[in-house]
Order: C-alpha cells, then structure tokens, then sequence
C-alpha cells in the first residue's frame, strides 16, 4: 500500500508532467469510486487547466483552475500512469502487467493522457471546491505530516507522550497522530532506530527517544529520492518500479538473514498488520 514516499513521487512527478494541461474528456470503466457522482466530476473537471499538485499525508490533490481540486486516494494498488502520444507503447507501460488495469483516463488537450491502473479497485477520486479540501474527513482528521519541519523531536514526545501504554509500533501507524507513515516504513524506522515495534512507549529510554523520529526522517527521505517502494503494486507515472526495496532491512524479508548481524528476520502480527524486525539489532 503507498504511503508517504510514494504519494510523493506521484505528487512531484504529476506537477513536472501534468501542470498547464486542459482536461479534454474524462472516461472511467469504474464510477462507482468516482465522487461526489461520475456525472458531477465530469462537469467540474471538463475543460479545466491543471494549476499544480499537493500532498496530505497518503491523499494527493490536483488543484483546477476553476476552484476545485481533485482528491485521489491510491489505496492498495492504485497509481497514475502519464502517457505520451510517443511513449504510449513504452515497455514500462506495456509489459509490466501491473500498469494494465487502467479504470480512469484524463485526456488532455495535447494529447496526453493521465491514466489510473488499479487492479483491486479500491482507490478514488473525488472533486471538491479547493477551498473544502482540507475539511474532507480522510484529512482534516490527519495529524502532523511525517517530513513536516514542524515535527520536531519536542513535538514528537508530546505527541508519543499521550499513548505512554501502547506499542511503539502501532502508535506509528495511527495517520491522526502522525501522517504518512504505513506498514514498510514503521519497520524500517524502528530497524534502524534499535527499538522492538512491540516495545511499549514507556519503555524508551532517552537515547532510543532521540533515535527513533531521526530514523523515521531519514527512512522517508530516502525512500522519497528512490521514488518509493514497489514491493507489490506500485509504479510512478512512468511505469516503472520505485528503488527503496532493494535497500530493504526487515519489511518483507522474514526468514532471510539480517544484513547488519546475519540472525533471522521475524515477522509478528500486531493489530491484524505484519510488523518485522531482528531480535538482535532491535530492543
Ligand atoms: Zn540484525
């Protein structure tokens, strides 16, 4: 599932590669994730010149120049492909099986197309007057963003201070406290930091407190220059693979071998999620 780093790259990438440009049509096979109604959403966007692209936490918001906005939520498979009249037979879009579920097409007056490919069906789109976006639940609800300059290590321990009897674990993954963060880079955080996912807050002591927001920074930041993670389904608007997996420590790896000490990567489900770890380098 996308989180932060890589609905950062399609935010960055659809503000290089779609900006200026005039939806022509709208088509979808797929209209019931289509919001307010398919008709609605034609009418709003139809015509409309796409003014510039933003994030909140996992939901990425195309701005029109009419005053409205689009709101995508990728969910579990979802991402957008940018085509070109020249690039459309590209390999990347043509042979990786995971760009073909294409449900949702923006056609541009130039010719290009912004396509969405999402095999589960789970993602959507929605427009609303610019001015409502951030009151949409999904993200007024949101807490402090992950790579927000705000989220300092004083924020961050207020913030953890409040869920003293829960796994560290966990609490990562709660997008009204901290935003962004999901399943591959709340194991990889706390990998580097030292800490167990199942260590109760309480437990930290200063010196674990003052490695894990680092870890997390560093983790999404990184994860952000490498375009993501594609473990599964992710692609970028190019059709191509993100490269943060191959500098992977311990998501999705159980039984292999951890690359600092060699002792077996473990896997535990807490809260019907997968979290991984090494016994050894974390504590
Ligand atoms: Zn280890």
């Amino acid at each position: 599932m996308p989180e932060l780093p890589e609905v950062q790259t399609v935010v960055t990438q659809l503000g290089q590669k779609v900006v200026g440009k005039t939806v022509k049509i709208f088509w979808s096979d797929w209209k019931k994730k289509i919001f307010p109604t398919f008709a609605v959403f034609v009418k709003k966007v139809r015509g409309t010149a796409i003014l510039g692209t933003r994030r909140f936490g996992k939901h990425i918001v195309i701005d029109l120049d009419n005053g409205y906005s689009i709101v995508v939520h990728l969910k579990m498979t979802g991402h957008f492909l940018v085509k070109h009249k020249n690039n459309r037979l590209s390999s990347a879009f043509t042979e990786d099986s995971k760009n073909g579920y294409i449900h949702h097409i923006f056609t541009f007056t130039d010719g290009m197309t912004l396509e969405f490919s999402d095999m589960r069906k789970f993602g959507w789109l929605r427009v609303v007057g610019t001015g409502e976006v951030e009151t949409l639940p999904s993200i007024a609800s949101l807490g402090i963003d992950a790579l927000s300059p705000k989220l300092t290590q004083k924020h961050f321990h207020g913030l953890l201070s409040e869920k003293m009897k829960r796994p560290i674990g966990v609490v990562l993954l709660e997008q009204n406290l901290i935003a962004g963060i999901g399943n591959i880079y709340r194991s990889e955080a706390l990998f580097l930091a030292g800490v167990l996912p199942t260590r109760h807050i309480e437990t930290l002591t200063k010196n674990e407190w003052l490695k894990v927001l680092p870890a997390i920074k560093k983790v999404l930041r990184t994860a952000v220059r490498l375009r993501g993670t594609s473990d599964g389904d992710f692609r970028d608007t190019d059709g191509l693979e993100g490269r943060f997996q191959k500098t992977l420590h311990v998501y999705g790896r159980t039984g292999e071998p951890c690359k600092k000490c060699g002792t077996m990567i473990l896997r535990k489900k807490i809260r019907q999620r997968s979290i991984f770890f090494c016994q050894k380098c974390q504590r």
